[in-house]
Order: structure tokens, then sequence, then C-alpha cells
């Protein structure tokens, strides 16, 4: 992906800063389409993973949604033009400002997570004059084999109408006049490689939508979710995630009913590998037991690690050492000297650390360092903690080699 005129380029720009490769999007995309298409699934794109302007009209380009999940995501995905009646809300927390805002936008849905919700979006839609088309968005307590910070389909998550809870919702729908059912949402968890959770998944709808048809219930729309992980270790070997299985599981598993809709809400598996964030080594330093190399981004450029111990592949780019581990174990080329860093961020936090031990040629002062498959929830969970600069993002259309 990294040709040497991008990396000789990088050597001008100033350090730190999010670099995308539009191609590869584009690519990500185009096997995405191609695939869903299969069965016409209808694609959402989770805009929380990245809302870049520039990766946010490729992706409008490609005739894809966008799943929201707050009333200023939703004023974004309007303002690039996606189109209103292809937007999902979800959130457990909406406010009143961001639902009224939603239904004067005519959004396709709202998912909704609990019942008191259903009740506020119900008066707000009923001062309105308008009837809110709403999905319920249901816990199916499917675990996702996942870090414990992104599941979000277990009973015990903050997210979703539990089981337990649905008699009473159904109920309570009779009486919400300004509510419409038009579907069943569910969204188990993010960054999920382990594809028989999505198999579980289908098998727990099917027995949910049971549960509805026995009560005479319509269900237009299944809305799936996302959650498809990506490879973070070999971000070159395995570019794209494994769409073609991914729906495949969803056509052989779930019960299609007859004129019913199913859509999906991917975010990470769109955009993570598009994006690297580039550093500069602003020193090295000599610890007791190891040697650190301090890089000028930190956690306030890219979060995921200090949050939740997530791993992204560090590459030294100026010592041109290309060849992954495995190549180089193959062919046996020994490039140069191989030292093992803690790869740290300037921050004033101990979490922030990109790496222990990991394993890079020998380092200097002003080497290009590249942190790799950060095109999902980096640059959006960026911050100005210790009065960092906001950093920029620079784009190339390089692509994967076919
Ligand atoms: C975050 C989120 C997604 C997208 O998750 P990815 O892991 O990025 O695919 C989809 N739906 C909902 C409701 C979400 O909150």
């Amino acid at each position: 992906m990294f040709y040497r005129e991008t990396i000789q380029k990088f050597n001008s720009y100033p350090t730190p800063f999010y670099y995308y490769d539009l191609e590869v999007l584009k690519q990500t995309l185009q096997l995405v389409k191609s695939e869903s298409e299969k069965y016409n699934f209808i694609i959402h794109y989770a805009l929380k993973a990245n809302t870049n302007d520039e990766i946010l009209n490729i992706i409008k380009s490609f005739s894809i949604g966008a799943d929201c999940v707050s009333g200023n995501e939703v004023k974004k995905a309007i303002e690039c033009q996606f189109n209103a009646k292809d937007i999902v809300f979800a959130g457990v927390g909406k406010t009143d400002n961001e639902i009224n805002y939603a239904l004067e936008q005519n959004i396709f849905c709202f998912n909704c997570e609990s019942l008191q919700e259903l009740e506020v979006i119900n008066e707000l839609a009923f001062s309105k004059n308008k009837i809110a088309d709403i999905a319920l968005r249901i816990n199916p307590n499917v675990n996702a084999n996942t870090h414990k910070y992104i599941t979000t389909g277990l009973e015990e998550n903050k997210f979703g109408i539990n089981m337990w809870e649905l008699e009473a919702v159904v109920e309570k729908l009779k009486s919400l006049t300004s509510l419409k059912l038009i579907g069943l949402h569910f969204h188990i968890g993010s960054q999920i490689t382990d594809l028989n959770s999505y198999k579980s998944l289908c098998l727990k709808i099917n027995e949910i939508q049971n549960w509805f048809i026995q009560r005479n219930i319509k269900i237009e729309n299944v809305n799936v979710g996302g959650g498809l992980g990506v490879d973070y270790h070999n971000p070159d070997g395995y570019r794209f995630a494994d769409f073609k299985t991914y729906f495949k599981i969803f056509h052989d598993f779930l019960k299609i009913l007859p004129g019913q809709k199913v859509h999906f809400e991917l975010g990470r598996s769109l955009v993570a590998q598009c994006g690297t964030l580039i550093s500069r080594v602003v020193y090295i330093k000599k610890g007791m037991n190891t040697n650190f190399i301090i890089l000028d981004a930190g956690m306030t450029e890219l979060l995921r690690p200090a949050l939740y111990q997530a791993y992204h592949k560090i590459e030294n780019l100026s010592r041109q050492q290309q060849e992954s581990e495995t190549d180089r174990k193959q062919e046996k080329v020994q490039v140069s000297p191989i030292f093992k860093y803690d790869v740290v961020g300037p921050i004033c936090e101990s979490a922030d650390c990109f790496g222990k031990a990991v394993i890079l040629p020998e380092t200097f002062r002003g080497d290009i360092i590249a942190l790799r498959t950060t095109g999902a929830y980096g640059e959006v969970m960026s911050s100005r903690y210790n009065l960092r600069e906001q950093v920029k993002a620079f784009y190339s259309s390089n692509g994967y080699e076919k």
C-alpha cells in the first residue's frame, strides 16, 4: 500500500496526520456492494466510525445509507446528501432536540432502545402531527466474543430492549398511536471476528420473529446491525473483511419472510483499512528494561489502544522495511538489526502507549512511523487533551495492487 513516492511525500508533511487511501476505500465499498447485492441486502454506513467529509462523500456515492447515533450525525449525513429515507437513528439517550430534528427530516427509522424512549418519540411526533417510523432494538443476548467495552448484545449491557420486557413494550405500543412499528433492530457488538456469533444471532432473530408472528405483528424490516471485524494484525494480508462469508451466513441462517427487507449497519469494516496514522519519532529513550520510542502522535490522535488495549500494527517507514514479518522469516532476509521497543505517545498518561515490546528495525529520532488500520474509530475519537492541535488529514489514491 505504501509506495516509495508516498513515503517520500510523507517526509515533507507536518506530523502527525491521518492518511487515507481513497482507492482502498473504493475497493472495499465495491466488494461490499457486490457481495450484499447478491441477496438484496441493504447497507447503512455507521457514521460514528469516521465522519471525514471525503470519506462520507465516497461512501454516499456507492448508494449506501447512514446509521447515526446522535442528532449531529443525522445532521452530518443530511449535509453530505445521504437520502433522509436511508437514515436510521439509534442510541440509548436520544434527547428531545435530537428526536425533533430527526422527525423534521423524515428519516427512515428510529431504532428505539427503551419503553420511555418510545413514549417520548410518540409525544414529540404527536405534537408535530407526524407518525414516527420505529424499530425496536432488541437485546438478543448473543455473545459477540469481543472486548467487553465493545460488546453490546448481552442483557447486562445498557443497549436495547430485553426479551422479558417485550410483552409490555408491544402492549404499550398499541396506545402509542403516533408510532408505526416497521422493524426489529439488533447490534451485538464490534470487531467481531468469530463469524459464528452471527449464526447465533440469526437463530435468535428467527426465534424472536416467531414471537411476533404468533402475535400477528408484521415486521417489514430486519436490521441486523454491524460489528464485522477487520484484521489489525495483518492489514496487508487480509485487506478486506470477509464480506462474502458474512453475508452468506445471513442468507443461509436468517429466515426472511416474504417481502421483508434485511438491513446492515457496517462501520469499521468499511473504513478501517483505508486509514493510517502517520507519526514521527521525537525521541528514543532508554528505560530500565526496555527502550522507548516516543512519537509525536498519542492517545489524542488514536485512543483505541488506551481505551481498550486495541492492537494496531506499527511500522517504521523510514527504514524501508516493508516486508511483513512472515515474509522476512520465509525469505530469511535480515534487513537491519531488530530491536524491541515500547512505542508511546507524548501525552501525560501512562495509558498513552501504542504497543509494548514491538519488534522494529533499529529506530532513530526523525523516523516516520505508521500506525496501521486507523480509518475506523481513529480521527473521530481525537481530542484536544493537553491542548494538542487538531490533526489534519491527507489523501491519496494508490489502492491495493490488484
Ligand atoms: C457502532 C454501531 C454500528 C457499527 O459498528 P461497527 O463495529 O463499526 O461495524 C452499527 N450499529 C450500531 C447501532 C452501532 O452503535
